[in-house]
């Protein structure tokens, strides 16, 4: 009988009756339901009873996790029930389960193995054949790449701790005049030996093991206190104030609290709602969209500005744009550097933009690498542009008086 909940399967067996034989391959695992089993080594015809096992034990597991032939035999004594749990269940639960854990997993399963074959080597049984080096091949593999988590993990944590992390912003302008209307804070991460890390390196990692809400908030409260210095420098307009944009991942956004600690820094840096702007990815609007129906909804109540980044990447529909009320829209680069390639893309980024428009959403075009594309995009009537033309990611020594020549410039013109 299948359980529906968690798709083991529950098998009766009469008395003497043999689950499997040393040499088959390991399928499945069992746990005892009722009833009873014995386990028998040795060579058929002169084999041995090492074990007997009752209700609640588990058989056939090591077999089922590094997939070799059983070593042993399990025939039962009674009418016997038994739960199985197949192999392809488990190695789907471990393909999911975090790099880490896959090797804890293999080293246990190593250490159980050769202790088992050094008792049963004593005890006067054949050990079990080494393994080829093709097997090997792919434990080396997890092994090296559970290091890297590790040691990446421990170091962003030290990171962290000894202020190795930073805060890059990179200018948003108004496509209509070119002045600067807000500023991205990018993430990265001084690494004492690695030189400068990519956030597309090291948040993936942080988001695993945690770390990620304490580089948010580090982010946040870096953002938020810059902004002092900033805003001064950047350009509003009526109803569109000038803006500090910050990026939030998944499980900051799903977090308990994290409207109160959003709140609560901005109170810390007497910054007004409307001049932060978080942006959150399509993939984790798809992802999680109850979350981020309930957590867009309660910024925008703030006043806080929500952009939807990466516009286009997340194989979506647009269904959720009638129910999370997004201040703004980022259109992908990967459109806007195809914009003058193809007819797709140009089609693509003028619906993209005739649908913000709609809905009252103001546009980014990401990655404008060039004062063509810059141009074709303010003549369809996008509202900011954002990419290396203008200006790319700076630390705030450098960014400073590369907004106050070009605040200089403007003030020069209107003047
Ligand atoms: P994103 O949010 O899409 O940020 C824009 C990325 O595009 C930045 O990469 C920026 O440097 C790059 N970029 C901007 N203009 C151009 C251009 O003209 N050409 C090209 N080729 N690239 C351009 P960066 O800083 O490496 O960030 C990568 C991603 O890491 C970001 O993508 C964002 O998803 C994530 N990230 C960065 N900082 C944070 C953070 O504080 N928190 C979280 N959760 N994610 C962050
Ligand atoms: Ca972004
Ligand atoms: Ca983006």
């Amino acid at each position: 009988m299948a359980d529906v909940s968690t798709g083991f399967q529950r098998e009766t067996f009469a008395a003497d009756t043999t689950i499997f034989r040393a040499g088959d391959a390991g399928e499945a695992a069992y746990v005892i339901d009722s009833g009873c089993v014995e386990i028998l080594l040795g060579p058929e015809g002169a084999q041995r009873r090492i074990e007997v096992l009752a209700e609640g034990a588990m058989f056939g597991e090591i077999a089922l996790l590094d997939g070799l032939p059983r070593s042993a035999t399990v025939r039962t004594l009674v009418p016997t029930r038994l739960i199985r749990i197949d192999r392809s269940h488990i190695e789907g639960l471990l393909q999911q389960a975090d790099p880490v854990v896959q090797y804890l997993v293999k080293v246990l399963l190593d250490r159980v193995r050769s202790e088992r074959a050094a008792r049963l080597e004593l005890e006067g049984f054949e050990r079990q054949s080494p393994r080829s080096a093709t097997e090997l091949d792919p434990d080396e593999r997890l092994h090296m790449a559970a290091l890297r988590t590790l040691s990446l993990a421990q170091s962003l944590s030290d990171g962290l701790r000894l202020g190795q992390l930073e805060v890059h912003y990179q200018p948003i302008v108004w496509l209509s005049d070119g002045r600067v209307a807000g500023l991205e804070a990018l993430v990265r991460w001084r690494h004492p030996a690695l030189g400068l890390i990519s956030p597309d390196e090291f948040i993936p990692l942080a988001e695993k093991t945690g770390l990620i809400h304490r580089v948010g908030e580090f982010v946040m409260q870096r953002a938020a206190a810059d902004w002092a210095q900033l805003r001064g420098l950047c350009w509003g307009q009526a109803g569109a104030p000038a803006f500090m944009s910050v990026n939030l991942s998944a499980p900051e956004l799903c977090a308990p609290g994290a409207m109160q600690r959003i709140q609560a820094c901005l109170a810390e840096h007497r910054m007004r709602p409307d001049e932060l702007h978080i942006e959150l990815t399509e993939s984790i609007v798809i992802s999680s969209v109850e979350v981020v129906t309930h957590v867009v909804q309660a910024l925008r109540g703030l006043g806080v500005g929500v952009a939807l980044d990466d516009f286009g990447t997340g194989y979506a529909g647009l269904g959720y744009l009638q129910t999370l009320p997004f201040s703004c829209l980022k259109i992908d680069r990967s459109f806007v550097e195809r914009l003058h390639r193809g007819e797709r893309s140009f089609h693509i980024v003028k619906s993209a933009l005739e649908l913000s428009a709609l809905l009252g959403m103001s546009t980014v075009a990401e990655g404008i690498e060039d004062a063509e594309t810059g141009e074709v995009l303010r003549r369809m009537g996008c509202t900011f542009a954002q990419g290396f033309f203008f200006a790319r990611p700076m630390l705030l020594v450098d960014l400073l008086p590369w907004l106050q020549a070009r605040a200089d410039v403007a003030s020069d013109l209107a003047g």
